[in-house]
C-alpha cells in the first residue's frame, strides 16, 4: 500500500512540474486535502507529516471527526466544501475556517446571521454553476454580478470562486472561464481542481486545490 507520505511527495511533484511554465509560485496554491469519508486513522498521518490543511463535505461528519484531532494537534485550517444547508450555517461557522460553496441568497442570509451570533468572520468562497448544470450546486454565471453585489452587502467576506466542472469532460476552458470570472470581478482566489485535474488547475490560476482520493485513496 502506498503511503500518505508518496502520495503527498507525487503530488507536490506533479504541482512542481507546472510552476514554472505558469509562472507561478508554490506559496501561492493551498493543498487542501479532502479528508470526506475518511476515518481519523486515515487522516493521522498527514497530520504526523505537518501538512495542516483539510476538506470536509458534511458538517456533521466533521463535528464528528474534528474536535479530537484539532486537539491533538492544535492548528488544523479546516475548510468546508460541499454543498452546505442553509439550517447548518451555524455549525459551519464555528466549526471551519473557509467555507466553498456559497451560491444562493438563502444561504447567505443565514451565514451573515451566523456570523454575527458567533462572532466569527469566515471566508467564503462562492461557488458558480460554471457547467450550467440544472443538478449541481452554484450560481448561475449570468447572476453572478448581482450575487456578488448582495454579498458585498453583507459582512459575509468573499474569499474568491469556486467550481465543479461538468465530469468526463476536458475541464481547462471551466478553469480558464472561472479565472476570468474572477478577473472580472477583482477577486482574487480561485478553489478549483481535484485528484483527476488539480496540475491543469494550478495551471489555470487555481489558488485552492481540493484533493481527497489522491491523498487518501478511493474512497469506501
Ligand atoms: C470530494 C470532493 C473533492 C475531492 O475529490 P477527489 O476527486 O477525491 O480529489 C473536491 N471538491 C469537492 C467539492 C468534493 O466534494
Amino acid at each position: 500500500m502506498e503511503s500518505a507520505a508518496t502520495r503527498l511527495e507525487a503530488i507536490e511533484e506533479n504541482i512542481a512540474r507546472v510552476l514554472k511554465p505558469a509562472r507561478r509560485e508554490r506559496d501561492e496554491i493551498t493543498l487542501i486535502a479532502v479528508s470526506k469519508t475518511h476515518p481519523a486513522d486515515n487522516i493521522t498521518p498527514l497530520l504526523d507529516l505537518g501538512h495542516r490543511v483539510f476538506g470536509e463535505n458534511r458538517v456533521q461528519e466533521a463535528q464528528e471527526k474534528w474536535p479530537e484531532l484539532l486537539e491533538r494537534y492544535g492548528e488544523v485550517e479546516l475548510h468546508s466544501i460541499g454543498q452546505l444547508q442553509s439550517n447548518k450555517a451555524e455549525d459551519a461557522v464555528r466549526l471551519f475556517d473557509c467555507i466553498h460553496a456559497l451560491d444562493r441568497p438563502s444561504l447567505l442570509k443565514a451565514l451573515a446571521k451566523a456570523m454575527d451570533k458567533v462572532g466569527r468572520r469566515v471566508p467564503c468562497f462562492v461557488q458558480v454553476n460554471i457547467g450550467d448544470e440544472p443538478q449541481k450546486g452554484g450560481c448561475p454565471i449570468a447572476e453572478l454580478p448581482d450575487f456578488l453585489a448582495k454579498v458585498r452587502e453583507t459582512d459575509v467576506p468573499v474569499a474568491g470562486l469556486m467550481c465543479l466542472p461538468p465530469a468526463d469532460i476536458e475541464p481547462a476552458p471551466f478553469f480558464a472561464l472561472l479565472a476570468k470570472l474572477a478577473d472580472d470581478n477583482g477577486l482574487e482566489g480561485l478553489s478549483m481542481g481535484m485528484s483527476g485535474d488539480y496540475a491543469t488547475a494550478v495551471q489555470l490560476g487555481a489558488t485552492h486545490i481540493r484533493v481527497g482520493t489522491a491523498l487518501f485513496g478511493a474512497r469506501g
